[in-house]
């Protein structure tokens, strides 16, 4: 039963240049109000699957050749980007991807240029609030911040629409532990209090499990593995490959 799924992909399969098969046979879904995690390593497929959702797989030569992708009760796979968001469904893409000459308050703007000026000035409040370093930063050369508060800004941007559906690709790739704290603790909290649902594609399995409600492992374009996050993080095969507790 799908009803209670915001998000649910079913036996999805994806093709680069018509040979290389990156995701086979996954089923997965997100429900309203969770944190959903996407996990593996290199290579395993995470990305492909967010590519897919988000329908930029044209732009790489992908295409779906089985299964469906179902947004809010629509099926959104063959939807354009742009139609995509405009549904509510809105990714902070792997490498934060801003416009790195502009500022951190005109990033924030671009990700709100959907929204009327009213609700516009509303959301980069509540930007400000959840981040406000990127308030004391506003007026800052996006391209010159750190690491960390580029990934703060490519999550502010994302949340400027109001998304029904957060994705977000690796946002701890490359950071220090303590910004990492810092944005988990953000995703914790908008689920916590404003009862956002989030899809977070990690390869640090032990950073994702803290927050998550629900996981999937996947390997070699597969789902492996999937369970309520607490209890993969106790699981012993988990710890052993994932957490590198074995
Ligand atoms: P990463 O953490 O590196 O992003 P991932 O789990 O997200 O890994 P994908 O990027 O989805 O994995 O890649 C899955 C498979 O598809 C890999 O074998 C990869 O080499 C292949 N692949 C990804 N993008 C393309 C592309 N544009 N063209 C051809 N093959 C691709």
């Amino acid at each position: 039963d799908d009803s209670e799924n915001l998000l649910s992909i079913r036996n999805l399969k994806v093709v680069y240049n018509s040979s290389i098969e990156a995701v086979r046979d996954v089923s997965l879904s997100v429900s309203a109000g969770k944190i959903v995690a996407l996990l593996g390593a290199n290579g395993a497929g995470k990305s492909t699957i967010l590519k897919g959702v988000s329908g930029v797989l044209f732009t790489e030569d992908g295409e779906i050749e089985n299964g469906s992708i179902n947004f809010r009760g629509e099926n959104i796979s063959e939807l354009m980007p742009d139609l995509i968001v405009g549904r509510g469904l809105v990714q902070v893409p792997e490498g934060r991807r801003l416009f790195a000459p502009l500022t951190v308050h005109e990033n924030l703007v671009m990700g709100g240029h959907l929204v009327g000026s009213k609700v516009l000035a509303e959301r980069l409040e509540f930007v400000f609030e959840l981040f406000p370093r990127l308030k004391e930063k506003a007026s800052h050369i996006s391209g010159y911040l750190s690491g960390g508060e580029q990934q703060m800004v490519a999550v502010g941007r994302a949340l400027m629409s109001d998304p029904k559906l957060l994705c977000l690709d690796e946002p701890s790739l490359g950071l220090a532990p303590q910004i990492i704290d810092e944005i988990f603790k953000v995703l914790r909290k908008l689920r916590d209090e404003n009862g956002a649902s989030i899809l977070l594609v990690e390869q640090n399995a032990h950073r994702a499990l803290e927050i998550a409600d629900y996981a999937y492992i996947m390997e070699n374009g597969r789902v492996v593995m999937d369970g309520a996050a607490d209890a993969l993080a106790n699981n012993r095969d988990v710890k052993e490959f994932y957490l590198g507790l074995g």
